[in-house]
């Protein structure tokens, strides 16, 4: 479970300062597929930022499971952010499939044969068993973004955090990211928080949204008790 709790953050600007979250709270469950949903520039990118514990907040608290991480270093800090993944949409082109796939398992240590399972399983997880031994340039750009995936998800983090997944995927090749990040829920456990700027990729697999715009949330809950709101 995480929580934010009356998150505030500002950046410096050209003389005015620009305040990217405003007082943002919401609640992640433990397993659930989360989606912050807002437009460019509502604080979404931020926001995510916060939650992988890249950036500080100026004022709240991000909370793991009862944790307050905001002053959190060192160790302590470096411990608590193994818990949560990033998806980095960049490949290494220089190694295949398998090998982008299994470089958190490599610098982690992982041993050979444990490796190689560890990466059948996320190969067969994103549906690209068949291109395990292809670079990544021969993918499309929907195949790449799911290697992204499971490299991500490799270490077996608690929470995958995907900022605007389907950003320059087409509509079909979205479908199949989506369904991806469905999956690592399901299969895995793995809690899953999302950001997009549009709201049918959050109607199509999140259980909980938090709509945001201009650093604000607007609404939050389940999505289908929004969707019912007059
Ligand atoms: P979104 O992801 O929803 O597009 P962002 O979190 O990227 O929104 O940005 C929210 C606001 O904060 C924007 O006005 C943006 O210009 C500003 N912002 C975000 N990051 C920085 C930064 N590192 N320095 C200065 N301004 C920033
Ligand atoms: P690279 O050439 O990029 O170094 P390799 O193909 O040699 O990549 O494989 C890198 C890692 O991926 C190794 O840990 C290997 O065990 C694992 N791996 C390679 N092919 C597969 C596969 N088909 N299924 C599962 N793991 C694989």
């Amino acid at each position: 479970m995480i929580t934010v709790e009356n998150v505030s953050k500002s950046f410096p600007g050209n003389g005015t300062p620009v305040t990217a979250l405003r007082d943002v709270s919401l609640a992640v469950d433990a397993g659930a597929l989360y989606g912050v949903v807002g437009p460019a520039g509502a604080g979404k990118s931020t926001l995510a930022r916060c939650v992988a514990l890249q950036e500080r907040p100026d004022r709240g608290v991000v909370r793991y499971d009862g944790l307050n991480t905001t002053r959190l270093d060192g160790r302590k800090l470096r411990d608590t952010r193994r818990q949560v993944a990033v998806v980095d949409t960049r490949l290494r082109d220089e190694r295949t499939v398998a090998g982008n796939v299994a470089l958190p398992l490599e610098l982690g240590g992982v041993d050979g044969p444990q490796r190689r399972n560890r990466v059948g399983t996320l190969l067969d997880l994103i549906g690209l068993t068949q291109r395990a031994g292809d670079r990544p340039e021969s993918l499309t750009p929907g195949q790449r973004r799911r290697v992204a995936v499971a490299r991500a998800l490799a270490a077996a983090p608690s929470v995958l955090l995907a900022d605007d997944p389907t950003r320059g995927v087409d509509a079909e090749e979205s479908g199949a990211l989506l369904t991806v990040l469905d999956r690592a829920r399901a299969e895995l456990g793995t809690t899953v928080v999302l950001t997009t700027p549009d709201a049918s990729v959050a109607r199509r697999v999140c259980d909980d949204v938090a709509l945001l715009e201009r650093g604000t949330v607007v609404e939050s809950g389940k999505l289908l008790d929004l969707l019912v709101k007059p």
